[in-house]
């Protein structure tokens, strides 16, 4: 069988890109190494932040992406969840740059409230009264229970007629023949396609290495935690505090974001590039992150794969300063790895004319994927070279 379009890799790019050809009418075949999705996809917070990136492109992406998990929700109610995200600032400093972001927000039609610190205190009752001097709240962004949720999606998609989905494949080279592309597998088979859609995360050692190690692309690695589960601490939505605010693309649009006084903590904190991010998943355990480790994508045997003790301990110590939570116990702590492009964002390069890549997409992929591969696959049918197929808004 001959497919209209193959693609290599199903995290939340690999898979919204089958979503979107699928809806197309298109026949896809999308294949994976592993037996369940294991990469940044489902170690990471499940954050849906719109409010985070930057105002033009990529907010636009992340807003679009909103409505496309929203076509999803009835499918996986308990993991994909509308509560909002709420950043608070723990200086007047930082709650003037909640107000002007807020502005910018009334004025490009995206909902956000101001809350006082008494107000952020009634959603999340464990705040420490000293840290919070005011929040902003996006009511309608979403989280998702990541791995729940590529569980539900990888089994929605494998219910299509048209989809042959290949679990446990590796895929070892992707390559012009004479009828289409052929996709040669670790297992000895051969797919044979239209076009071929790479969307390989960090590991960009596999295929086409000349293009994907390059200086402009770098491999970041972070540390994550979860703690036992709490009965009856609530904190719903994505929690997003100080270093956030001095960390994350949108901010750095309001006018005053260069007055922000530096913080006063210790530079490792900036050096690791750590900032505080809480998630409450379902059985009430608290997922607390993250720091930031950077590694040359020219070598990925650079990458290390060790817990760093010192950057868990620089998070806890954050994390008590914003939440009192009765106990700090960690049930859990793991990496994860992604690649970054350096200066776009995303790396979309077409390798041969139906031969194409995306990915580097950074720490936006959960927020901004689904509205990104919706564009992708409208261009690949299109076909209109993949490399400028965002360029009007960058
Ligand atoms: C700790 C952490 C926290 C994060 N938090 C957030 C957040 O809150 N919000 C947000 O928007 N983003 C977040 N991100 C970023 C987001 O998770 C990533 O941008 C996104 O998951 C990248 O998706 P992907 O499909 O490119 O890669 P991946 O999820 O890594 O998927 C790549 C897939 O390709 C497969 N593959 C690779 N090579 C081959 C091959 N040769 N053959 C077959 N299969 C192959 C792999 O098996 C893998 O399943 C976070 C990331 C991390 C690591």
């Amino acid at each position: 069988m001959k497919f209209d379009i193959a693609i290599v890799g199903a995290g939340v790019l690999g898979s919204f890109a089958a979503y979107h050809a699928l809806k197309s009418g298109k026949k896809v075949l999308l294949i994976d190494a592993s037996t369940k999705s294991h990469g940044a996809t489902v170690r990471n917070f499940g954050q849906i932040v719109p409010s985070g990136m930057n105002l033009n492109l990529w907010r636009n992406l992340g807003r679009r992406s909103l409505e496309l998990y929203g076509e999803l929700t009835s499918l996986m109610p308990d993991a994909l969840k509308q509560q909002g995200s709420l950043y608070v600032a723990s200086c007047a400093e930082e709650t003037s740059i909640l107000e002007e972001m807020h502005e910018i927000n009334c004025e490009t039609d995206y909902t956000s409230k101001l809350l006082t610190p008494t107000q952020c205190r009634k959603r999340i009752a464990p705040l420490a009264q000293g840290y919070c001097h005011g929040g902003l709240l996006y009511p309608q962004e979403m989280s998702s229970e990541s791995t729940l949720m590529m569980k539900y999606f990888w089994k929605h998609l494998d219910d299509e007629a048209n989809l042959h989905f290949k679990k446990a494949t590796p895929v070892i080279a992707v390559e012009e023949v004479h009828s289409g592309i052929g996709v040669r597998c670790s297992t000895g088979e051969i797919h044979l396609s239209e076009r071929a859609l790479i969307c390989c995360g960090h590991q960009l050692s596999h295929l086409f290495p000349h293009l994907l190690q390059t200086k402009k692309m770098q491999l970041s690695k972070l540390q994550m935690l979860r703690t036992q589960p709490f009965e009856k601490i609530k904190v719903p939505g994505n929690l997003l505090t100080a270093l956030t605010i001095r960390r994350y693309e949108a901010f750095k649009s309001c006018p005053n974001y260069k007055n922000l006084p530096k913080p006063q903590i210790d530079p490792d904190y900036k050096k690791l590039g750590i900032h505080l991010l809480f998630r409450q998943s379902a059985d009430g355990s608290l997922i607390i992150g993250d720091s930031h480790e950077y590694f040359s994508a020219l070598d990925s045997g650079t990458l290390d794969y060790e817990i760093r003790q010192e950057i868990n301990t620089l998070i806890m110590a954050e994390a008590k300063r914003i939440l009192n939570l009765p106990h700090y116990n960690i049930a859990r702590a793991w990496n994860g790895y992604y690649s970054q492009e350096n200066n776009r964002g995303i790396f979309l390069k077409s390798a041969a004319e139906h031969i194409h890549l995306v990915t580097g997409i950074g720490g936006k992929g959960m927020t901004t994927g689904p509205a990104l591969m919706e564009r992708v696959v409208k261009n690949i049918f299109e076909e209109n070279p993949l490399e400028e197929c965002l360029i009007d808004e960058y």
